[in-house]
């Protein structure tokens, strides 16, 4: 008998989740599981701040995938997904085909511009291992050759950070404790860095507890960042960007400009003909596509609405987590022919916003916690993702195991 295939698109944290849950629950008789992703290896998505400022190798904060799956089980095939084609039932990847029974879509997010001229092409995001490399790798480029190149330009230490959601503050956190270093690697007075976040709104982390935003603001101030609250990045140039608050507009130099004030859904979403809002779709509570039984879109694709104001969840790595097990249990069922597909309901525990090694602010459980018990719960967290990936064998691999330092 013809077995049904599933096929999961993206390795990141909704896809594993759903990976790791249906290998448990499915049997090799039951269906072909294929795990389609770009590199034969998952990264931490939530990790990738470490690794842009360079206070974590980016081999911390990825894994082999192969290491991961039941192999009797799943095959998973190293390749890029260019468009889906659901009438189909086909997945076009770069350099190949594949046909599908089911299929779930969780390729994550890409970096959004908002049509911002010049930022695509002068700017950096923090939105994979490859970008995070290079975006340490042109920072520290910038104070090596600080003594070496002829007129000494003070933009050349100047990092300007566009947009100051969890993203961006994380990642002032991180540059923060790497400043020093870099300072003393290249005889450079930490006084000659600079480093600037400009943020659109009145405040940085909008929305979220101000007794905490402002400890946050002023654990960063007091690391060199100056905060341009109210002012948005108007356009980007190779070296520049132009910032406008109200009517006043100021051009500021700055050699490394990371741009963290967006994220969408991925651009394949587009491409494929689904109704979407920015490559993000928004999903049947059984997190399937709409008008698409054999399809799933979960993780920073697909958009779930909040019941009780229907306001849009924002896209984290909590809630892909969760559809990951959702979609493993629904996915079972339909292979199974039964037809009562539960439906998705967010449990969102909290958050926590790192500063760096030394801090962090969060709401856990409705309970506010800064420093050494902030950092504790943001390593727990970090932790337990890793252990629902990847068992604790993951957690000793890569987990960060110093819990009270
Ligand atoms: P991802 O985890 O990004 O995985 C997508 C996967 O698809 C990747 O493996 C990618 O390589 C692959 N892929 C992409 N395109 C293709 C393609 N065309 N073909 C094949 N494969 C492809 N959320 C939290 O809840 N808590 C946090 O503390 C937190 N911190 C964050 C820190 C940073 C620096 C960032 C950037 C985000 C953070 N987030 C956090 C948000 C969170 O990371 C995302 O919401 C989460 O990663 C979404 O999971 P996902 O599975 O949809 O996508
Ligand atoms: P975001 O959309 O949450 O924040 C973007 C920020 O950029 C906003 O403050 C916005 O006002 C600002 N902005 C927009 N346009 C601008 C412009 N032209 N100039 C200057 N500022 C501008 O994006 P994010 O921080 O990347 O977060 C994305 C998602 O990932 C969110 O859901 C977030 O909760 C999640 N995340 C969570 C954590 C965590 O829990 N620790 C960490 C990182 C990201």
């Amino acid at each position: 008998l013809l077995k049904p295939k599933i096929v999961i698109l993206g390795a990141g944290y909704a896809g594993l989740m759903t990976l790791t849950r249906l290998q448990k629950t499915i049997s090799v008789n039951e269906a072909e599981i294929v795990l389609v992703n770009k590199h034969d290896y998952h990264y931490e998505t939530t990790w990738l701040h470490h690794a842009a400022a360079g206070t974590l190798h980016h081999d911390r904060v990825r894994f082999n995938i192969n290491n991961l799956i039941d192999r009797n089980k799943v095959k998973f095939i190293q390749g890029t997904v260019v468009e889906i084609n659901t009438d189909k039932n086909k997945v076009i990847l770069e350099n190949d085909e594949l046909s599908y029974d089911y299929l779930v879509i969780a390729l994550g997010g890409e970096s959004e511009t908002f049509g911002i001229k010049g930022l695509k092409e002068n700017s950096f995001a923090i939105v994979s291992v490859n970008a995070a490399r290079k975006i340490r790798n042109h920072i520290e480029y910038q104070f090596a050759t600080y003594h070496t190149e002829g007129e000494k330009s003070d933009d050349k230490l100047t990092i300007v950070v566009g947009g100051a959601g969890f993203t961006g503050m994380e990642f002032l956190g991180e540059i923060t404790d790497r400043i020093p270093k870099l300072c003393r690697d290249y005889d450079i007075e930490e006084n000659q860095v600079k480093i600037i976040c400009v943020e659109a709104a009145d405040s940085p982390l909008a929305g979220f507890d101000s007794d905490l935003v402002k400890y946050a603001m002023a654990y960063l101030e007091g690391r060199g960042v100056q905060f341009k609250l109210g002012t948005r990045i108007k356009e980007c140039k190779q070296g520049a960007v132009i910032v406008q608050s109200g009517e006043e507009e100021e051009e500021i130099k700055a050699k490394t400009i990371i741009w963290s004030a967006g994220v969408r859904g991925n651009s394949v979403i587009d491409r494929s003909g689904f109704e979407a809002n920015k490559g993000r779709v928004i999903v049947q509570p059984d997190l399937r596509a709409p008008g698409k039984d054999n399809v799933f879109i979960i993780g920073d694709c697909s958009i779930v609405v909040n019941k009780t104001d229907n306001s849009h969840y924002p896209p984290t790595a909590q809630i892909a987590m969760q559809q990951g097990v959702t979609c493993a249990a629904n996915l079972t069922k339909l292979i199974r022919k039964k037809s009562d597909l539960e439906a998705f309901v967010p449990n969102i525990r909290g958050s926590v916003c790192s500063l760096g090694e030394n801090d962090a602010i969060g709401i856990v459980y409705g309970k506010k916690v800064v420093g050494s018990r902030a950092l504790f719960m943001k390593k727990v967290i970090d932790n337990r993702a890793l252990y629902m990936m990847g068992g604790a064998s993951l957690v000793f691999k890569k987990g960060k195991l110093n819990l009270f330092s």
